[in-house]
């Protein structure tokens, strides 16, 4: 949904987000005891569908992907 700009439920593409880059998301969860990512939704307005998603600020900020990919398991 946030790659394709598109509902995987109802295939609608009036996607909106509250992913901003110069705004910190108000929801996000604590990797260990200092280190927190912040999440962002996105939202299908036709069936109300929605995703959420690591922001764009901290998916991007290396140290804290790195934080979490040595504290959490790796699936499969
Ligand atoms: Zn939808």
């Amino acid at each position: 949904m946030k790659a394709s700009g598109q509902c995987p439920k109802c295939q609608g593409k009036n996607i909106y987000t509250d992913d901003r880059q110069s705004k910190r998301s108000d929801r996000s969860f604590g990797v260990d005891g200092w280190t927190r990512l912040f999440v962002s939704m996105y939202v299908c307005t036709d069936c109300g569908y929605l995703e959420e998603y690591i922001d764009s600020e901290s998916l991007s900020n290396q140290k804290k992907m790195e934080k979490l990919k040595n504290s959490w398991p790796k699936i499969s």
